[in-house]
This record gives C-alpha cells, sequence and structure tokens, in this order.
C-alpha cells in the first residue's frame, strides 16, 4: 500500500470543502483543506449570507410606512450604505472565523492558497509550491459568476461578488437576467432607495418556477416602482463619464451608474489541473461525477456547484455528508436530489417544494390546484397594497401533494417546513386533517378544501 501524506485533501474551503473536511478530520483522518479566496465560500462571503442581510437592510423603508398604520410616527429616516457594508464585514469575519475554528477542532490541516492538481493523487499549493500527496481528493471549489465575455463592455459591469462591496450605492443600475441573484437583488438595490431597472431576456422571470409565482412577483415588483423589461437583452454597454450607456434589443439606449450582471454562475475549474488528474469535465467545464459524486477518477470526489447539478449550499452539505458515508462509513449513500425545498428572497418572498403547476400538468393526466389569493392580516392596518398567493399542486390518481407554492411574506419559512410534508409523501388528505394555526397566513395551507380547478391530460377544467 502506498503511504500518503494524508487521507483526504480537499480543494475549496466552502460549503461542501469545509463539510467533508471537518467531519473526516473529526473522524480522525489525516485531513488538508486548501482555500484560494475565504473559508464559508460562495454562500458566507459573498452569496446567501451577505444578501439575506441586505434583504433585511431593505425592507425597513416599508415596515416605517407600515407602521404609521399601526399607530405609530417615525421621525426622519436615512440610510448609510457604508455602515450597512461595515456591519455586514464584520459579521462575515466572525462566521468565517468558525469555519475555521471548525476545521481547526477537528484538526485539519488549513492552507490559505489556491491548490492545483498535480495528477491523480498529488495537489501543488500555488502560494508555496509546496505538494501533498492524499488517498482521497474532493474537488468543492465552487462556481463563479458567468462574466457574459461575448458582450461588448462586459468589463464595466459587476456581478453579484462586487455587488457585495460597491464604494457608494449607485443612484441607478440595470440588472440583467431574470434568475434568483437578479430578482432578488433588484428588490435589495431597489429597497435601498436605488432606481432599480431588471432586464432579461425571456417572456417572464424566474423561468423555473410555477407560473402564478412568477407572473406575481413581477407584478408585485412593478407596482413597487422597479421596472421590469422582459423579452429584451443589452447588446453593449459603453462608459459615457460618470454613467454607463447600455444598448438594449428593444427598448434602445438606456442610462446607468451601474449595469451588474446576473446570468448564471459557471463551474470554477479552470487551471485546476483536473486534465492532468485524468477527471472529467462537460461543455460547461463541470466536473463529471457518478450518483456518489465520485469523478472518473474513482478516489476523486466532487461536491457542490463546480459539478453543476444543483446549486445550493445544503445540497453541496448533502451531497459531503453522502461522500463521508460513502468513503469513511462503508455506507454507499446516493445524494437524493428530488424535492428541494427553495425560496427566492425577493419582496414578496417565494418559497416553494415540488412541482409547478405548469410541469405537473405536463406530467401527470389529473393535476387538482388548490389556490388561494388574500390580502395578508398586516395589510389591512397598515394599508399596502399586497396579496398573498398560496397554491397546492395534487395527483389526482393517488391524491399526493406534488407541488407547494407561496408568495409572501415568511415562503421561505413556510417552504422547509412544506418540504418535510412532500418529502414524506403526504396526500391532501394529510392536509385536510391537519389543524389550523390561527390566525396565520399559513393556515391557508389547510384550509383550502376544494380545488380551484383541475387539469386533464393538459386541458384546464
Ligand atoms: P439562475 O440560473 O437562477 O439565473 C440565470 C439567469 O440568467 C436566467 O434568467 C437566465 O435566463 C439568464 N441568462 C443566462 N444566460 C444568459 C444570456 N447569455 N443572456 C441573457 N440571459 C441569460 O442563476 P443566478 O446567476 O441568478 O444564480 C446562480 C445560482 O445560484 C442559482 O441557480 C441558484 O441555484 C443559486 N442561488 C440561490 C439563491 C437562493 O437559494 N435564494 C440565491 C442566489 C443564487 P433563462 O431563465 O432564460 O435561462
Amino acid at each position: 500500500m502506498p503511504t500518503y501524506d494524508y487521507d483526504l485533501f480537499v480543494i475549496g474551503g466552502g460549503s461542501g470543502g469545509v463539510r467533508s473536511g471537518r467531519v473526516a478530520a473529526s473522524m480522525g483522518k489525516r485531513v488538508g483543506i486548501a482555500e484560494e479566496y475565504r473559508y464559508g465560500g460562495t454562500c458566507v462571503i459573498r452569496g446567501c449570507v451577505p444578501k439575506k442581510l441586505f434583504v433585511y437592510a431593505s425592507q425597513f423603508h416599508e415596515q416605517f410606512e407600515d407602521s404609521a398604520g399601526f399607530g405609530w410616527t417615525v421621525g426622519e429616516t436615512s440610510f448609510d450604505w457604508a455602515k450597512l457594508i461595515a456591519a455586514k464585514d464584520k459579521e462575515i469575519d466572525r462566521l468565517e472565523g468558525l469555519y475555521r475554528k471548525g476545521l481547526e477542532n477537528a484538526k485539519a490541516d488549513i492552507f490559505d492558497s489556491r491548490a492545483e492538481l498535480v495528477d491523480a493523487h498529488t495537489v501543488r499549493l500555488t502560494r508555496t509550491g509546496q505538494t501533498f500527496t492524499a488517498e482521497h481528493i474532493v474537488i468543492a471549489t465552487g462556481g463563479t459568476p458567468n462574466p457574459h465575455a461575448d458582450l461588448p463592455g462586459h468589463e464595466l459591469c459587476i456581478s453579484s461578488n462586487e455587488a457585495f462591496h460597491l464604494e457608494k450605492l449607485p443612484k441607478s443600475i440595470l440588472i440583467a437576467g431574470g434568475g434568483y441573484i437578479a430578482v432578488e437583488f433588484a428588490n435589495i438595490f431597489h429597497g435601498l432607495g436605488v432606481e432599480t431597472t431588471l432586464i432579461y431576456r425571456g417572456k417572464e422571470i424566474l423561468s423555473r418556477f410555477d407560473g402564478d409565482l412568477r407572473r406575481g412577483l413581477h407584478n408585485a415588483m412593478t407596482a413597487k416602482g422597479i421596472r421590469i423589461l422582459c423579452q429584451d437583452i443589452i447588446t453593449q454597454v459603453s462608459r459615457d463619464g460618470d454613467t454607463l450607456s447600455v444598448e438594449t434589443k428593444e427598448s434602445g439606449m438606456l442610462s446607468f451608474d451601474t449595469v451588474m450582471l446576473a446570468l448564471g454562475r459557471d463551474p470554477h475549474t479552470k487551471g485546476l489541473g483536473l486534465e492532468a488528474a485524468g477527471v472529467k469535465t462537460d461543455a460547461r467545464g463541470a466536473i463529471v461525477v457518478d450518483e456518489y459524486s465520485r469523478t472518473s477518477v474513482p478516489h476523486i470526489f466532487a461536491l457542490g456547484d463546480v459539478t453543476d447539478r444543483v446549486q445550493l449550499t445544503p445540497v453541496a452539505i448533502h451531497e459531503a455528508m453522502c461522500f463521508i458515508e460513502t468513503v469513511y462509513k462503508d455506507n454507499p449513500t446516493r445524494p437524493d436530489h428530488d424535492l428541494i425545498a427553495t425560496a427566492v428572497f425577493s419582496q414578496p418572498e417565494i418559497g416553494t417544494v415540488g412541482l409547478s403547476e405548469e410541469a405537473a400538468a405536463a406530467k401527470y393526466a389529473e393535476i387538482e390546484v388548490y389556490r388561494a389569493e388574500f390580502r395578508p392580516m398586516k395589510a389591512t392596518l397598515s394599508g399596502r397594497q399586497e396579496k398573498m398567493l398560496m397554491k397546492l399542486i395534487v395527483n389526482a390518481a393517488d391524491r399526493k401533494v406534488i407541488g407547494a407554492h407561496i408568495l409572501g411574506h415568511d415562503a421561505g419559512e413556510m417552504a422547509q417546513l412544506l418540504g418535510i410534508t412532500l418529502k414524506a409523501g403526504c396526500t391532501k388528505a394529510d392536509f385536510d386533517h391537519t389543524m389550523a394555526v390561527h390566525p396565520t397566513a399559513a393556515e391557508e395551507l389547510v384550509t383550502m378544501y376544494n380545488p380551484s380547478y383541475r387539469i386533464v391530460n393538459g386541458e384546464r377544467v
């Protein structure tokens, strides 16, 4: 048996990498882990966590307004972007420290360097030139924003990476894309007082979500004052003094302080030495893995966004735990990517799990759709014109709930619990048997007794 410097070397200190490295080390494995930027990865450093802090910051102006209906008088308010950034940075530093501490406590060796593969068992740290051998290697290098390199002037645009460190808040912003990041940041910037426009190539934002939610969110965002340009794209960006001139296909020339591209994320595999190690990638550069996250080299695994399966933090963590089971607990475990609940932290928020109405209608002969649209209680006194939308999609053949979709406050929190019920295979009868929690918005989920409509062989009846 050859001897290696490490039992496991992990490349990438994000959600999947840290979890696999920390747990393996805590089991007594000799683990080395290398990260080129900051421990915590995209989610903690420049993704989910700081984004959610920005979402909170951007919600206060509506809350100040709403409080009047409940008898409050709020004095003059103002917002200090620099103060928010400093507070956010402090919190991110704290969280990064916790990630490092977890690895240290588990006795993993932590390297602050980019690591590249030299061959199938050897990694090289680019900062020091050191090389290490390892019996197993995990690649968890995540993704990077698609730079849209074909777009003339793309270098003048920012991505979500820069959005977390802007020196000052722009007066106006154009955000390109209609996915999670574009929609979330459009609401954040609008909430912070930035004149915000979103431009998206498709007919309706959030292409893979339930149609009702997509339309509902679009209308709510437009009503707030966010301008949404669908079926349009940017063809060129150029500098014009302090502003950026943007040429669009359908909307002519537009002018903004800042242009942000949120056009998806690419697997971060360039220059990693994958060819030298014999690790195969697909046309997008994603590492090809089998159902156990094993690459084309049996002792090298890849986890999280770098595999371009489902780009979500909890998925990367789950894949890491499956890797531990498979490799170190003699219990081959496939990651389960079915029925992943997810939230879009738009304003209003989206929480969803399972099939959209459209996908369910295409898959099943007959579905029942339960739909409730109502004014949330808080909006009665606040006077805010907003609607909450809830939908359950049921397969008529076995009455299983196969999709649950919410647009409105706390939709993400509800999606987590709905995720359990769908995962458990609950039927509509289980929902009907469940006592409501009153007064809540969520009680609608267990009081929609009759279908709003059915879809039989693709036809609404
Ligand atoms: P998404 O895949 O969500 O959205 C990408 C958007 O860019 C889509 O609207 C897509 O259009 C559009 N697009 C792609 N290429 C082009 C192009 N060449 N020209 C014009 N438009 C284009 O990616 P994001 O960047 O928003 O986010 C990356 C991932 O990060 C997400 O998939 C998600 O998994 C994760 N994420 C999760 C969050 C959460 O859980 N709340 C928050 C943020 C990110 P089309 O739909 O037509 O293909």
